[in-house]
């Protein structure tokens, strides 16, 4: 197993689709799958945060996101199959960009797929804070960055202002009904 260098900002890998994984069970996705906990256990016991690397995070441009909240959670091919009517905002963090929050506006609710290291699929539904992860880290396998989603008045803050301006309360919005412009469809908006 391995620790590999966080890819920060700037690197072009961090821009790219990830290619889908297409034997779950090989090594290769073991050793990739082992390699992201091995370097999101050693982000936590450096810097005490961090809840979920993906695989082009650490290098690899592939679609597998590697979650540690209650229990270790591999995700291989996952995606969005349903998303609820309410958004919140959040101030959003990266490890490729550790000073940096964005505030960003993601659903309350959504319900992936995805297929475990065996290769069955499983669907899931979740919201608040387990949502707006995998919405960062589905993101990642797109090549889309949280600082490509700033959402309202002076939405970057470097952490040590927002440490000094909020406290661990402030991340989260309150959840509230999509507006209405955002959900109409763009020939509706013509009639
Ligand atoms: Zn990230």
């Amino acid at each position: 197993m391995t620790i590999h260098r966080i890819r920060l900002l700037g690197d072009p890998i961090l821009r790219t689709r990830c290619e889908p994984i297409t034997k779950p069970k090989s090594t290769a996705v073991r050793v990739i799958l082992d390699d992201m906990r091995e370097t999101l256990r050693d982000w936590q016991s450096r810097f005490g945060s961090g809840r979920a690397i993906a695989a082009p995070q650490i290098g690899a441009p592939v679609r597998m996101i590697y979650v540690e909240m209650e229990k270790p959670w591999p995700l291989i091919n996952p995606e969005i199959v349903d998303i609820g009517t309410e958004d919140f905002t959040v101030w959003d963090d990266c490890f490729s960009f550790p000073n940096l929050l964005v505030q960003v506006s993601r659903a309350y609710r959504i319900r992936i797929r995805y297929q475990d290291v065996r290769g069955e699929w499983h669907e899931e539904d979740l919201e608040g804070d387990r949502a707006e992860l995998l919405q960062h880290e589905l993101d990642h396998l797109d090549g889309v960055l949280a600082v490509d989603r700033p959402h309202g008045l002076d939405p970057f803050c470097l952490r040590e202002e927002w440490n000094r301006l909020h406290d661990a309360g402030d991340r989260y919005g309150e959840p509230e009904a999509r507006s209405a412009s955002y959900a109409t469809p763009l020939t509706g908006l013509m009639e």
